[in-house]
């Protein structure tokens, strides 16, 4: 579906939520995609994306930056401990917090570096063994860590279990949101999307809708 008619229906969804034109951002994910589909977004003027893999990332927007100028990148895949240093050299914002280890890294980086990308911890609503994220009874006292280290958060972020209703999920993660005071919600991919921004998303994360299938290969 072209850029534009995903717009269309952000704003619509917005409009119909009865939030601000504009308070939802649109992070087009480019994992796995062929070079060409995403040149083709970026000379329709999008300047937001969204990467799974540090080492794919890294290999594709420097160039891109060079060529299309500033380009916010967002990590939304996990994130390795040893990975970490690379991904505040190249991402804005890493939505991906989920454990004591990487806050931890990630604060040494801060103090070393003055700067830090935003952060989003991301949440396990389903409760799901394979998945990352932060379980969420445990997420009050894992946000109170990341705070007690200096950690600048955005909010959080959560994938919802496949074949399931979204909505409880989505109405969930805002609600730890709102008690913990942050005001990013990172939810809301290609099929749930407007579901996402009638629950308070600030951040979708929009990929296949976009791009088109993704081929693994
Ligand atoms: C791949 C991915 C997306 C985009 O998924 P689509 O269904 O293609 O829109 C969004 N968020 C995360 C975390 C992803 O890994």
């Amino acid at each position: 579906m072209p850029l534009d008619d995903i717009l269309a229906r952000i704003r619509r969804a917005e409009q119909d939520a009865g939030r601000a034109g504009g308070s939802v951002t649109l992070i087009a994910v480019s994992k796995v995609q062929p070079l060409p589909r995403v040149e083709a977004v970026l000379e329709q003027g999008q300047r937001v994306f969204g990467e799974n893999y540090v080492q794919e990332a890294a290999g594709k927007w420097p160039a891109l930056r060079e060529r299309f100028g500033k380009v916010e990148l967002h990590m939304i895949g996990p994130l390795q401990t040893n990975k970490a240093k690379v991904a505040v050299d190249l991402f804005d914002a890493i939505h991906t917090l989920d454990r004591p280890s990487l806050a931890e890294k990630l604060a040494r980086l801060a103090d070393t570096r003055g700067t830090c990308p935003e952060l989003f911890v991301q949440v396990n609503t389903g409760e799901e063994p394979q998945k990352a994220g932060v379980l969420p009874a445990d997420t009050d006292a894992f946000i109170a860590t990341c705070r007690s280290l200096g950690l600048p958060l955005a909010g959080l972020m959560c994938i919802p279990p496949e074949g399931e209703d979204s909505a409880p999920h989505f109405a969930m993660l805002s609600g730890i949101a709102a008690r913990n005071g942050l005001a990013g919600l990172s939810m809301g991919m290609s099929a749930d999307f407007e579901v996402a921004i009638a629950h308070g998303a600030t951040h979708v994360r929009v990929g296949s809708a976009i791009f088109g299938a993704r081929d693994y290969g």
